[in-house]
Order: structure tokens, then C-alpha cells, then sequence
């Protein structure tokens, strides 16, 4: 049975950082909504405009436009074995949308899900020193996880950008957002007794530590 994992939690808190540490360990990939909707800035559709000024402003991309986009991607041959979820489900009804995918499709369903916290301050000072790999994904801090060459990225050697909605109005503007409209997933999964709290606050190492002792004893390896 395919294993899903998602990462829940406040723009900024290292979900696509520990995915990308996980993702490796595992040998499943890391699905990220962001970086979909972010792929799509090349197409010259009204459809990939709109999304665009969406995520320019911090708002949510609709949520049948982003389920739509996610079974296309679950159904992929790498996703087979899983996958780890970073950035989505972000609403209760993407959430409601994932269970009945894994469901009826996969015959599979949310194995765990890692809650990362971080407060707004944190939040935006994170992200201010964000940069990121336009090709790959992989995401750097310009102190505390900086590139081995300035302004390239390890992987692949591409320019690393600061994203246009890492601007610290945006990013208070999607924490607001993850309050409001994603924090009630909290609930969603504790109910399902599949939380499992991380300290985010921690440094990188220690966090990708606690997260795989916790990912090893919910889905212990086969
Ligand atoms: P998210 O995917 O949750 O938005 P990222 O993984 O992109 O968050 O991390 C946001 C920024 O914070 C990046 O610049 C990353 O290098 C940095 N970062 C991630 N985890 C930590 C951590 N535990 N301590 C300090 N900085 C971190
Ligand atoms: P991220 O890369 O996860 O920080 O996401 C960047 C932006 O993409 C968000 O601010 C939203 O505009 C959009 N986005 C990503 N994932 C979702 C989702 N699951 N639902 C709606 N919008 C999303």
C-alpha cells in the first residue's frame, strides 16, 4: 500500500525543506503545490495569469483547480510507492478531496501527518532570507542553510531567486491565510489520530531527526 504524507503547517516553517531531506530517504517524491502552480508561470494561458496573481497576492488558488491538479500528479508512475505532500491540502474541502482520492483510488489513505509551528515573526524573518532554485525546488536560508556557492543552487548549479510573494507584506498575508483557512486541518487530522507535532523551531538537522523517528514509528518500513 502506497504511504502519503503530509506536511502541515505555516508558510516558512521548513515543510519543503524537511520534504526534500525525507523525500530522499524514502525514495518517493516530494509533491508541491507551489512549486506546480509556480511551474505554470511559463504558460501564457488567462488560466496561468490568474494563478499568478493569486499567489502574487498571498490569497489561495481555488480548490478545484488545486485537486484537479493533484489527482493528475498522485497518478503519476513516480507517486506509486507515495508521496510527501508539501503544501497541500491547505482547506478542509482539499482535505475531504485527498481522503476520497486515496480512498477510492489508491486504496490507501494519509499514513501521517507532521505539524510544524512557527510563529508570524519567525515566519517572516524565515522567508525574508529565503532563496530558492527556480529548476529544482530546493530551497536555501541565506544564513541558516545557505548555498555552498553564493547564489547557486547545490543540485543544479541554477541562479537562486527570492520569490516575488516572499515580500514580508505577502508572507504576513499568507500566514493570516493559514490561520483562517488551513489551521482548521489541525482538527481534521487529530480527529483521525494521524498529528504528529514537530518542534519547528529547532535547527534543520534536528528537526529532519525528529521527523524521521516520528515518520518510522507510524509507518514502520516494510
Ligand atoms: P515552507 O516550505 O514551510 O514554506 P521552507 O522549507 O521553504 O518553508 O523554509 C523557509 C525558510 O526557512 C528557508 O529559507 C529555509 O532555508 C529556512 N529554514 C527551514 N527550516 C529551518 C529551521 N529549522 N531553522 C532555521 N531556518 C529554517
Ligand atoms: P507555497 O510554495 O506552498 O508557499 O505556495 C505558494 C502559493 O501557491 C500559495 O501562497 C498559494 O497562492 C498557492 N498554493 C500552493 N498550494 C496551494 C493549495 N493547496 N491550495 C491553494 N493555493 C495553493
Amino acid at each position: 500500500m502506497p504511504n502519503y504524507i503530509v506536511f502541515l503547517g505555516p508558510p516558512g516553517a521548513g515543510k519543503g525543506t524537511q520534504a526534500k531531506i525525507l523525500a530522499e530517504e524514502l525514495g518517493v517524491p516530494q509533491v508541491s503545490t507551489g512549486d506546480l502552480f509556480r511551474a505554470m508561470k511559463t504558460q501564457n494561458t488567462p488560466l496561468a495569469r490568474r494563478v499568478q496573481e493569486i499567489m502574487a497576492r498571498g490569497d489561495l488558488v481555488p480548490d478545484d483547480l488545486t485537486i484537479q491538479m493533484v489527482k493528475e500528479r498522485l497518478a503519476e508512475a513516480d507517486c506509486e510507492r507515495g508521496c510527501l505532500l508539501d503544501g497541500f491540502p491547505r482547506t478542509v474541502a482539499q482535505a475531504e478531496a485527498l481522503d476520497e482520492l486515496l480512498q477510492n483510488t489508491f486504496h490507501s489513505q494519509v499514513g501521517i501527518v507532521p505539524l510544524m509551528r512557527i510563529s508570524e515573526e519567525e515566519a517572516v524573518r524565515r522567508i525574508s532570507g529565503r532563496r530558492s532554485c527556480p529548476t529544482c525546488g530546493r530551497v536555501y536560508h541565506i544564513d541558516n542553510d545557505p548555498p555552498k556557492v553564493e547564489g547557486r543552487c547545490d543540485v543544479d548549479g541554477t541562479e537562486l531567486v527570492h520569490r516575488a510573494d516572499d515580500e514580508p507584506e505577502v508572507v504576513r498575508q499568507r500566514y493570516q491565510v493559514y490561520l483562517k483557512n488551513t489551521a482548521p486541518l489541525i482538527d481534521y487530522y487529530l480527529d483521525k489520530g494521524v498529528l504528529a507535532e514537530i518542534d519547528a523551531t529547532q535547527p534543520i538537522e534536528t528537526v529532519a531527526a525528529d521527523l524521521k523517528a516520528a515518520v518510522q514509528k507510524a509507518i514502520p518500513a516494510k
